[in-house]
């Protein structure tokens, strides 16, 4: 199934992210917390693409496991910046012929070597030719704080127009912390004439580390409330997990709340985190 016609239904739809393995060794550790996530039966699931598309094999083999075997439809990740043209039509192709109809086209980040593969500049560039390869449902990414390379965020949202010109029929975002990051920046998107379905991606951060890791690779906003949270609970692993996981709930039924129906939950392969987070929502998304 198509996720623009999912997310078109209008209602609030709970869907998870998770990663493949860099090796083989790790592949059924994934797959088994894949299978898992995919038990709750979310609206849709998303399988991201390792940077260099060294393990493209992996992501195609785990989304087509959730797609045909647990039939939860599947939104797989593909970047452009640092593959061959070829090697791109090569994955569109293996989507397809394993019925995976959705795609999240992106540019995929600068390898700090700078080396790229001249095929593509950004991710509308790789939009434009999904489009014209086949029928895929396509979305692509957007930073409510600014992608990080981006002058300002007038001229970011500039450049998302043109990935939904190009033809993306939803974008996801990256996480955030303070939903009135997201409120101020849908106001601007919808101001420049971008109608398509905002998801909102959510990170439960259940530890500290994780915190290291998204604020050296984002510069994520990190508001005071949250900061109390891991400076009180940072070095009792049990806790933190139990507050992050509030804290992203209490984002969520906020979120939703104000009318913010697709919410994407990065859940960093746990498939307790996604189940707590999902039984604490239960009534919330089948009732509003
Ligand atoms: P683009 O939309 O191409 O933007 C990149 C930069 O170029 C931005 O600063 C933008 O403002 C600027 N820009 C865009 N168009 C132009 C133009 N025409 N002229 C000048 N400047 C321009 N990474 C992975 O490796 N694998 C994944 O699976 C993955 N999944 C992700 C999922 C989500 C929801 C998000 C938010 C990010 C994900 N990323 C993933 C990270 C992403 O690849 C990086 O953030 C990357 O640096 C930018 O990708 P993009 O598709 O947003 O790029």
């Amino acid at each position: 199934m198509k996720i623009k016609d999912i997310l078109g239904q209008g209602r609030p739809t709970l869907s998870f992210e998770v990663f493949p393995p860099k090796t083989e060794d790790n592949y059924e550790t994934v797959e088994k917390a894949a299978r898992e996530i995919a038990g709750l039966r979310p609206a849709f699931m998303s399988v991201t693409y390792g940077a260099g598309g060294g393990t493209s094999r992996y992501t195609v083999d785990i989304a087509a496991a959730l797609n045909n075997e647990y039939h939860v439809p599947t939104l797989a990740h593909l970047t452009c910046v640092s593959s061959s043209r070829e090697k791109v039509h090569q994955v569109l192709k293996e989507l397809e012929e394993k019925g995976i109809e959705n795609v999240l086209a992106l540019r995929g980040d600068i390898p700090k070597d700078g080396r790229t593969a001249h095929d593509y500049r950004y991710a509308s560039e790789l939009i434009r030719e999904i489009k014209e390869k086949g029928d895929f449902c396509i979305g692509a990414a957007c930073y409510p704080e600014g992608h990080v390379e981006s002058a300002n965020k007038t001229a970011d949202i500039g450049y998302l127009k043109e990935k939904v010109e190009a033809g993306c029929d939803f974008v996801t975002t990256q996480m955030f912390f303070d939903n009135n990051i997201l409120y101020n920046y849908l106001y601007r998107v919808r101001e420049k004439g971008i109608t398509v379905p905002v998801v909102a991606g959510i990170m439960p951060v259940t530890n500290v580390s994780q915190i290291k890791r998204i604020c050296q690779m984002s510069g994520t906003y990190l508001p005071s409330r949250f900061k109390a949270i891991v400076d009180r609970f940072g070095d009792r692993p049990a806790a933190m997990k139990q507050a992050g996981i509030a804290y992203a709930t209490e984002q969520i039924i906020d979120l939703i709340a104000n009318g913010i129906n697709g919410i994407h939950i990065y859940s960093m392969n746990k498939p307790d985190v996604a189940a707590r987070i999902q039984e604490s929502l239960s009534e919330i998304i089948e009732q509003a």
